[in-house]
């Protein structure tokens, strides 16, 4: 039987190519794109394109992972589609217009012919169905792929927020009726709020009516995060804890949803996510079909689900930070464990080099920090680094046969013995 084994990928950080930066870099005014450079997890290529170094990456996988966990539960099934896209396609539906869609970076064959750098995937998605799907025995169906996006953004001043390359989760539904895709979009609605939920941020994260798009009379519903930082304006109905963006909020639309202007809130709040009802604008006009029982052609109802998974990211790295540093909720973060070797007697690197052995044996992400360096640096790297749990081995802890123990997010250290912190890691990691 094949295993799920845990990836080993504990690090010594003498061995880490990336460092710190003691300031803020002065090119940067996003701060979660600033603390995220600052503190090695993120590099800048040029204005809204960032490369990951291995703590982001980690972090990016992370989130990834928690995203993928749950399309898979939802019946998703992953496929990974490409960046370069023919023309043709993106015409049947009239989106390869510049007039149409003015974000779209395009690019040349050597022969001049044109294609298109993916910005989203619904026509690739639905033209590759059409080699698999016919008949209503081969629906509904739930694909989706987790993947680099490139928009040609206007402004991309906020960092990974709003990036001209950035990792986009987008899945596609189709279904043989409205009934059926009406079951799935609510289906997916709940997993997005599971999603977020894990992520460490479902309590500020609201379902969001929102404009659906010009060929449907229907909403399109957003999933936006309470923040300052963000480009949006919500109102929130805290009791039914649902909102409306600020774009469509008319009497009308008010009244077409049952909410009530005075029960409402305004706050700033990040896209996270969201998800829409296609109707078969997509489907019939690339011909996509299927045969029902009574060998009837029918048009597929689709809908489309995206989540910003770099824009996560920022948005997390920004929303936890304190004036230390990032601060990672432990379901996403680079690493369980910061272990800060403080001098290089060699009963401190005896028991520093001992203890990381023993938590990587029992599977807890490790940064062992043996670099050579002052003891004050160290522990401002293991704040601006922001993993959830610090361990001290210095002279002091090694002379009482401890260890010192603290949270990223707490103020105060405590004297623990090996036992103790075995326990306190195996419990909350
Ligand atoms: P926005 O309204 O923020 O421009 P959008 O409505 O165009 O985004 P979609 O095309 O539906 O977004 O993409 C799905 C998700 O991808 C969004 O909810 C958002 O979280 C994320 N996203 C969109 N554009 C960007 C971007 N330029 N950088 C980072 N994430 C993005
Ligand atoms: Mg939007």
């Amino acid at each position: 039987m094949v295993q799920w084994i845990k990836r080993e990928r504990n690090m010594r950080l003498s061995q880490l190519f990336t460092k710190t930066r003691k300031d803020t870099p002065t090119d940067e005014t996003a701060k979660n794109a600033q603390l995220l450079i600052q503190a090695g997890f993120i590099h800048k290529e040029m204005a809204g394109i960032y490369a990951y170094m291995p703590l982001g990456k980690r972090v990016l996988d992370n989130i990834t992972r928690i995203i993928r966990e749950e399309m898979d539960k939802a019946g998703g099934q992953e496929v990974q589609m490409t960046v370069l896209q023919p023309k043709d396609i993106w015409e049947k539906t009239d989106r390869w217009d510049d007039e149409k869609v003015d974000n779209w970076f395009k690019t040349r064959l050597a022969n001049g012919t044109e294609l298109g750098v993916g910005l989203t995937h619904e026509e690739p998605i639905v033209d590759a169905l059409k080699d698999y799907v016919s008949s209503y025995k081969d629906l509904p169906l739930l694909v989706y792929q987790v993947q680099s996006k490139f928009r040609n953004e206007l402004r991309a001043k906020s960092g990974l927020l709003r990036g001209r390359e950035f990792v986009m989760k987008d899945m596609y539904s189709f279904a043989r009726s409205q009934k059926e895709h009406d079951e799935i979009y609510e289906k997916i609605a709940k997993v997005y709020a599971k999603v977020y939920d894990r992520l460490g941020i479902g309590d500020v994260t609201y379902r969001t009516y929102a404009d659906g798009g010009i060929f449907t009379e229907k909403f399109s519903d957003e999933f936006q995060t309470v923040s300052e930082i963000g480009e949006d304006t919500i109102y929130i109905d805290k009791e039914k804890g649902v909102a409306i963006n600020k774009e469509i909020c008319t009497p009308g639309n008010l009244k077409k949803i049952g909410l009530n202007k005075e029960d409402l809130i305004e706050k700033r709040a990040v896209e996270v996510g969201n998800i829409f009802p296609l109707e078969s604008k997509y489907s019939d006009a690339l011909d996509l079909f299927y045969v029902d029982r009574e060998g009837k052609r029918r048009s597929i109802t689709m809908g489309c689900y995206g989540i910003g998974v770099s824009r996560l990211m920022g948005l997390l790295a920004e929303y936890f930070a304190d004036e230390r540093g990032l601060v990672w909720p432990q379901s996403i973060a680079p690493a369980e464990v910061y272990l800060a070797r403080l001098g290089d007697d060699t009963k401190v690197v005896e028991a520093a080099d001992e203890l990381y052995g023993e938590l990587s044996k029992k599977g807890i992400d490790v940064l062992y920090d043996d670099r050579d360096m002052r003891p004050g640096e160290k522990l401002a790297d293991a704040d601006l680094i922001g993993v959830p749990h610090r361990v001290v081995v210095s002279q002091k802890t090694v002379d009482v046969n401890k260890f010192e123990y603290k949270k990223r997010i707490s103020k105060e250290a405590k004297l623990v013995n090996k036992n103790e912190l075995i326990k306190i890691l195996d419990s909350s990691t």
